[in-house]
């Protein structure tokens, strides 16, 4: 007798009793990054009515793997390192999601990542889930031979965990596409005669002459300015003539920066972890590219620009203000500095809660990373596509499909806030746990 997965088979209403994080034993500590996202993943499915048994479900991850591995310094010692990969849904498709390499890489903050992962690609109705990962390590203080052993000993350790068709690392913070390259390889040298020699798809954004896409590097930076195509008019806003400053001139950052220079955007302050500068008169973003790169990847000594300390840095006036480093740095204090109209979030939660709430209450419109930062795994799912395909695509046509793709996922964004009356960060989660919940009700939940 066939089982009918109707949507009438799951339990649809919610009965009265403990919140699902206190069900769950979430961490009270309400700037835990994972329970930062939680929460706000969860008032949205609340608003738009997702049974409990989806939010049970979305509210912890299907499996977190932690790894412990050694790797040999040049000097012939060894040390032990630190590994995670947590996947947390996979409902709509394979696990997908960076490799972070950095000393605060930690199980609640990969948690948190991933689930955000799921957000995205169900945002942005890419066939894939979420998942991401990392290692434990200030990669500044190994050599390039020891980054090497440890990308592939850390590979090797997540084992058949990975794979093209069950779970696809990409990269993040202090992993690019070099790492990729030796996470593929070695993936495809451990793995079964069927994965060995056209098994990259293990992972995206690898360097183009080995299965990377054109258009890769750029994408999350792109589909950033893609979004604000689509946002910046009702904020009386518009590329050209604007001012914008920019927190982490890494990949997204810097490319956020030279694509929005190029439509005629003011990059006019700029903080990294080297410190922060200012010229009014405009940075060149492609000069400080340059600049950044013969020094260490820091922005700091630029001669063209004055040195400002952080305080001066988010004082500065600007139209728009891109957050492209890391998690949680802007908090009450600095939203009470922040001296702009609208943020555009190319890092993930950029902001403390109690940062949002400062930034809400000031009228500083937040423009959110799950629809602003969705492009880098839209062009890495293309670039998995063409990997499986065996096809190579031009720079346009990966830039059509990703900016159709942002655009529709917009148009959710806004429906969704029409219908529910609410920000825009609650209406693309509500959109995402939607469109979960949707594939939930064909499914069903095994058995
Ligand atoms: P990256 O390593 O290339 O750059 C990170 C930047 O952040 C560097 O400029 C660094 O100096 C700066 N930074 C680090 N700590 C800082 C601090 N305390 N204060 C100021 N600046 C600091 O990383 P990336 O790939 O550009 O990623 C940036 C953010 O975007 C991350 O949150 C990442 O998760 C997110 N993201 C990246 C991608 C991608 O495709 N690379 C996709 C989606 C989201």
């Amino acid at each position: 007798m066939p089982v009918s997965y109707s949507p009438l088979s799951l339990p649809n209403s919610r009965p009265a009793g403990p919140s699902v994080l206190d069900e769950l034993g979430f961490d009270p500590d309400p700037n835990n990054l994972y329970r930062q996202t939680a929460v706000q993943v969860l008032d949205a499915a609340d608003r738009v009515e997702a049974p409990r048994y989806l939010q049970l479900i979305l509210a912890q991850p299907k499996n977190e793997l932690m790894i412990h591995f050694p790797v040999r310094m040049d000097d012939g010692s060894y040390k032990l390192f630190k590994g995670y990969r947590v996947q947390h849904n996979n409902t709509l498709g394979p696990y997908k999601g960076g490799m972070r390499f950095h000393p605060h890489v930690g199980l609640d903050h990969v948690k948190a990542l991933a689930l955000l992962m799921t957000m995205k690609c169900a945002l942005a109705h890419l066939p894939l889930g979420g998942a991401k990962g990392g290692v434990q390590v200030n990669t500044r203080e190994l050599s390039p031979g020891e980054q090497m052993r440890l990308t592939r000993r850390f590979t090797s350790a997540l084992g058949d965990n990975i794979g093209p068709e069950h779970d696809i690392p990409a990269p993040d913070v202090g992993t690019n596409a070099t790492v990729m390259g030796w996470m593929a390889d070695t993936y495809m040298n451990i793995t079964g005669r069927a994965h060995r020699s056209s098994g990259n798809a293990v992972v995206t954004g690898k360097p183009l002459d080995f299965g990377g896409s054109q258009g890769r590097e750029k994408a999350t930076g792109q589909g950033l300015v893609y979004a604000l195509d689509e946002l910046l008019p009702e904020l009386g806003l518009e590329a050209a003539g604007m001012t914008f400053s920019v927190i982490g001139y890494g990949n997204v950052g810097s490319w956020a920066a030279r694509l929005l220079a190029a439509r005629g955007a003011k990059l006019t302050a700029v903080l990294d972890q080297s410190g922060a500068i200012r010229n009014p008169n405009g940075i060149d973003a492609e000069a400080l590219v340059g600049y950044a790169n013969s020094h260490n990847g820091g922005v700091s000594g630029y001669p063209d620009a004055e040195k400002i300390d952080e305080e001066s840095f988010y004082r500065t006036e600007v139209d728009l203000c891109i957050p492209a480093a890391l998690e949680q740095m802007i908090d009450k204090t600095k939203a009470g500095w922040l001296a702009c109209k609208a943020i555009a979030e190319g890092a993930n939660a950029p902001t403390t809660p109690e940062g949002d709430a400062e930034l809400s209450r000031r009228g500083v419109a937040v423009l959110p990373a799950v629809l602003c930062n969705c492009g880098g795994v839209t062009v890495s799912y293309f670039e998995w596509m063409q990997n499986r395909q065996a096809e190579t695509w031009p720079v346009d046509r990966v830039d059509s499909q990703l900016r159709r793709i942002i655009g529709e996922a917009s148009q959710r964004v806004r429906q969704m806030r029409e219908k529910l009356g609410c920000d825009l960060r609650t209406a693309a989660f509500a959109a995402a746990v939607e469109r979960i919940e949707h594939v939930y009700s064909i499914r069903g939940v095994f058995p």
